[in-house]
């Protein structure tokens, strides 16, 4: 008997039929012995339905009011499964997150968590109920309700699987796992048994939508076990682990990430001189911008152009940045470009393999990719590329490094 924390998206607790599913699963889990907490998401849809009303009213509504009305849908769900759980003859409770409680900082819209109460859950374990949280949400130490981020209920789930240490922390989607690289893109994309933290880290941060990056985050640093699985059809998953050298054979490249979210901007022909490069980013960094990429040339004149990427909802603003900075510096001009779009290849196996960055740029050359910015890390290397090449560079990269399916194998897995 082991200590589970389930966590069920929007899709899987979409309509009322879905939630019964679901209640069925949880069941069978609790028939088995096991101690169940599960987290939900909103119904799908519902959070950016949310949303839109709120931007009916105003296009950046205050944080804090935001924040009391998202929260909302996860609420729901709690209730709904709860009921269908104890039809089931299943005890059940619900929870927020301020009842938990779930104590957050007060950064609205993407508040961090503090600290996990486990009082009440472990009180409700030991008298054999299953416990339901509302995923997304928690309370700051004055008592405003604080969401966590789009996608946060993936941190809610290892968040409490941490606080409860718990056996595994099993993510239910509407993917049966982790992908070698976006399956409609790539027909072969494989699904991997097994992947890395760090390595799902660099998948998720650069487009693999399977899970919300900070929850892999908070995984990897607690050790939780993770394991991404389908809601409705039955399968092992992927699981998401640390690397246990020789057990597990690491091939060099786990997958192919990409990311469309992307746009960059150049401040062009800025006086080269020292500190520059922090008069230009400090503001956009203050402005609370992430910076992703950054490339810097310096011409014959003694200027500089700094280029670097930002997520294309932070342009209009990281413009507005630039250019009050580029007055300031004298610089001479700021350009944007939103239609450009990013891969990576992605592999803890990179470590120990020399020659992966030269059978990428190879690859693209070959397919006639021109490639706009490069950047690379310990275990990934990436490009900016037009988006228009996007999907052709995947699928160059894909089959460049071997991750199709192996046909032999198809079947087994
Ligand atoms: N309902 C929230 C969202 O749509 C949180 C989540 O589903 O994880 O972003
Ligand atoms: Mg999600």
């Amino acid at each position: 008997m082991s200590l589970i924390v389930q966590k069920f998206g929007g899709t899987s607790v979409g309509d009322i039929a879905r939630i019964e599913q679901v209640a069925d699963k949880v069941a069978r889990f609790r028939a088995d012995g096991h101690d169940i907490v599960v987290v939900v998401s909103a119904m799908s849809g519902e959070t950016n339905r949310l949303i839109a009303l709120a931007q009916d009213i105003q296009e950046r509504p205050d944080p804090r009011e935001m924040d009391v009305l998202v929260s909302t849908g996860e609420q729901v769900t709690t209730a709904l499964l709860s009921m269908a759980l104890i039809k089931r003859g299943v005890k059940a409770r619900s929870y927020n997150g301020s009842q938990v409680k779930i104590l957050t900082d007060n950064a609205h819209t993407k508040a961090r968590i503090r600290e996990i109460d486990d009082a009440n859950m472990r009180r409700d374990l030991a008298q054999g109920s299953v416990v339901v949280v509302a995923g997304f949400q928690g309370v700051d130490e004055n008592g405003n309700i604080t969401t966590l981020g789009r996608g946060g209920s993936d941190t809610t789930a290892v968040a409490l699987a941490a606080a409860l240490k718990a056996d595994e922390c099993q993510i239910y989607t509407d993917v049966d796992g982790v992908y070698t690289t976006d399956p409609r893109v790539v027909d072969g994309a494989r699904r991997l048994e097994k992947i890395t933290f760090e390595e799902m880290l660099e998948m998720a941060s650069m487009g693999s939508k399977v899970l919300q990056i900070r929850a892999v985050e908070f995984a990897g640093k607690y050790n939780v076990p993770l394991r991404v699985l389908h809601s409705f059809e039955e399968g092992p998953g992927t699981l998401i682990t640390m690397e246990d050298d020789g057990v597990m054979e690491m091939p060099t490249i786990a997958g192919i990430a990409f990311n469309r979210d992307e746009a960059k901007l150049t401040i062009a022909g800025v006086p080269d001189t020292p500190g520059v490069a922090y008069k230009i980013l400090g503001p956009v960094g203050e402005a609370n911008i992430e910076v992703d990429v950054i490339v810097q040339n310096v011409s014959h004149d003694n200027t500089a152009d700094f280029t670097f990427t930002v997520s294309r909802s932070d342009l209009p603003r990281a413009e507005e940045v630039l250019r009050s900075v580029c007055e300031k510096l004298g610089a001479r001009e700021v350009t944007s470009n939103n239609k450009i779009a990013k891969v990576s290849v992605v592999g803890v196996g990179m470590r120990s393999h020399a020659g992966v960055a030269s059978q990428m740029f190879a690859a693209l050359g070959e397919e006639n990719i021109n490639i706009l910015m490069i950047t690379t890390s310990e275990i990934k290397i990436s490009v900016i590329i037009e988006e228009r090449f996007l999907e052709l560079a995947v699928r160059t990269l894909h089959s460049s490094f071997g991750l199709e399916k192996d046909p032999s194998k198809e079947g087994s897995a």
